[in-house]
């Protein structure tokens, strides 16, 4: 009888700690704390910290507490691009409301023609991805010709709407610059969830520029992909995202705050 207990105890634990649970991390899985739509409807405060965000993944992105800039994930560092432009790599104590990670493997290989602008990009990237039902996290690498960002400058409570915000958002143009995307695209169903489509942020190869893209040129880009079936979304449990009123979204007003205008 004790014998079995202890096989029922040892069982158990090895329940916690391994194949029973649901893994938070690992290849093509991607991690994401919060949704769009929370953001949108002005839920800027979260309890994820930057640490612990980067044990779930080395690439992705996301924005920080107060609404306080752009974030970018490349290669384990995260790095914060404020309505100033002037980069900052972000200490692991910093929280983030939103944000979306994954240990990034080079699945796929691509080098890209030459494209006009952002939307010339995605149809070709689109004709490219096999299967456009999970989402794919996405690496770009190359000297872009020209590159447009933005950022969103940190706000003060009440937090306006996502939308009020990017009304006045500070955006930066590059020309001839050398850097890296990243980011995922995500399939129309998760509209609201992330950004549906594409949403990729972007960042200089000297760590100094960057933002959320709005629009760029360039071509021979090297262009890698990470099919990721495994969504892990963890929403916030209390705080503004339990008030928030997340019935129905806004599409228009969704569109309008993460594109160029
Ligand atoms: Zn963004």
């Amino acid at each position: 009888m004790i014998r079995f207990r202890n096989f029922i105890l040892m069982a158990s634990l090895l329940c916690l700690f391994s194949a029973c649970s649901v893994p938070l991390a690992g290849p093509d899985v991607i991690y994401q704390t919060s949704t769009l739509h929370a953001l949108l409807e002005g839920v800027y405060d979260g309890d994820l910290a930057v640490g612990e965000l980067k044990g779930y993944g080395d690439m992705g992105i996301g924005t920080f507490n107060a609404l306080d800039g752009e974030m970018v994930v490349v290669d384990g560092k995260c790095f914060k691009v404020p309505a100033s432009g002037k980069v900052v790599e972000v200490p692991d104590s910093e929280k983030t409301p939103f944000a979306s990670v994954t240990h990034f493997d080079a699945d796929r290989v691509l080098v890209s023609p030459s494209v006009d602008s952002y939307e010339t990009f995605s149809a070709w990237l689109d004709q490219m991805i096999v299967n456009k039902n999970v989402p794919v996290a996405i690496r770009v690498d190359g000297v872009f010709e020209y590159m447009k960002t933005r950022s969103v400058p940190r706000q003060s409570k009440p937090y306006p709407r996502l939308a009020k915000v990017t009304e006045n958002q500070p955006t930066f143009e590059f020309e001839q610059v050398a850097g890296t995307i990243v980011g995922f695209r995500l399939p129309p169903f998760l509209n609201g969830v992330n950004l549906s489509g594409y949403h990729m942020h972007f960042i200089t190869a000297d760590r100094t520029g960057g933002g959320h893209i709005l629009n760029f040129k360039a071509k021979d880009l090297r262009v890698t992909l990470d099919p990721s079936a495994k969504l892990h979304l963890v929403l916030p449990e209390a705080g503004a995202f339990a008030r928030a009123a997340l019935d129905t979204i806004d599409q228009d007003e969704l569109k309008k705050v993460e594109q160029d205008r």
